[in-house]
C-alpha cells in the first residue's frame, strides 16, 4: 500500500500496474497473470502483446491507450482521468504496459495521479527489455571480462538533438542500453565517437526481442546506422553497446535473424 493516502473502500475499485515484460508471454510474473484474470477492464500499451492479452478473460474490456511515436491515441492526462474514473466505478482495473512499468514507462506518473485521487493500487513488476531483449539477443549485459556495470538511458531525441550525458556514456567496460534509440542512430553513434569511444566498438540492435519475429543486427558505432537503414528495422528497436556485444555470435540461443559478424 502506498503511504500517505487512504485504503480504498471495501468493494471499491482498484488500478493494478502490470508489467507485460517485452513480448514472450512466457515471460510474465504469475501475479501478472493472476491479477490480468480477475481483471474487469484492461488499458493496455502498443507494446503489449497480443499473446499477453489472451491471459485476460474475454469478457474483460480492453482499451487501448496506444503511445506510438508521434502517435498518443490517448494523451497521457487522459489515460490518468480515466484510469481514475473506472477505479470509481468498482471496476478492477489493469494498466498494461510493455517490459517493467517503472522504467520508461511513465507509470510512476499514472501512480501519482491516483495517489493524488485516492484510488487504491498496486505495481506489478515485469522484465524490462533490457534484460529480457538482450537475452533472448544472447547478449549479457555484464561480464567479468568486458563490463563490469550497465547503464539504460532514453535515446529519444527532443528535436533531433540529444541532450544526453555523453561523457558517461563512453566509459569503458560499461554496457550502455538504449531504449527508443532507432531514429536517433545516427546521432547516437556520431556523440559517442565525438566523445571518445572507439569507432569499432561493438553495437547491436534487436528488434521485436522475445518473439519470433525478433531481428538482431550487430556492427559497430562506425558503421551501424548504415546496417541498420539497410536491414530496415522498425520500432520496437533496443539498442546495446559496449565490448559484450561480441558474445553474441557465441551465445544468441533464440532463433534470431541475420547477425553478421562484428567487424
Ligand atoms: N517499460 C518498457 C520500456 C518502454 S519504452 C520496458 O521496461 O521494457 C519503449 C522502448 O522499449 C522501445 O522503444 C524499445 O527500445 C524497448 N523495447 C520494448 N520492448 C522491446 C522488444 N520486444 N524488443 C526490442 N525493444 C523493445
Amino acid at each position: 500500500m502506498n503511504a500517505g493516502t487512504s485504503p480504498p473502500a471495501p468493494g471499491s475499485g482498484r488500478v493494478y500496474l502490470v508489467g507485460a515484460g517485452p513480448g514472450d508471454p512466457e515471460l510474465l510474473t504469475l501475479r501478472a497473470v493472476r491479477v490480468l484474470r480477475q481483471a474487469d477492464v484492461i488499458v493496455y500499451d502498443h507494446l503489449v502483446s497480443a499473446a499477453v492479452l489472451d491471459f485476460a478473460r474475454p469478457e474483460s474490456e480492453r482499451i487501448y491507450a496506444g503511445k506510438r511515436r508521434n502517435e498518443h491515441t490517448l494523451r497521457q492526462e487522459q489515460i490518468n482521468t480515466l484510469l481514475v474514473k473506472l477505479a470509481r466505478e468498482g471496476k478492477q482495473v489493469v494498466r498494461l504496459k510493455g517490459g517493467d512499468p517503472f522504467i520508461f514507462g511513465r507509470g510512476g506518473e499514472e501512480m501519482q495521479a491516483l495517489a493524488a485521487h485516492g484510488v487504491g493500487f498496486e505495481v506489478v513488476p515485469g522484465i524490462t527489455a533490457a534484460s529480457g531483449v538482450s537475452t533472448y539477443a544472447g547478449i549479457p549485459l555484464t561480464h567479468r571480462d568486458y563490463a563490469q556495470s550497465c547503464i539504460f538511458v532514453t535515446g529519444h531525441l527532443k528535436n533531433g538533438t540529444a541532450d544526453l550525458d555523453w561523457p558517461s556514456l563512453v566509459r569503458l567496460n560499461q554496457t550502455v542500453v538504449i531504449y527508443m534509440g532507432l531514429s536517433g542512430l545516427p546521432e547516437i553513434c556520431r556523440q559517442m565517437m565525438a566523445h571518445g569511444a572507439a569507432a569499432n566498438l561493438p553495437i547491436a540492435l534487436v528488434q521485436d526481442g522475445s518473439i519470433a519475429s525478433q531481428k538482431v543486427v550487430i556492427g559497430n558505432l562506425a558503421d551501424m546506422p548504415e546496417r541498420v537503414a539497410q536491414a530496415g528495422l522498425q520500432s520496437p528497436c533496443l539498442t546495446i553497446i559496449g565490448e559484450v556485444v561480441k558474445l553474441h555470435d557465441a551465445l544468441a540461443w533464440f532463433k534470431a535473424a541475420v547477425s553478421p559478424a562484428v567487424p
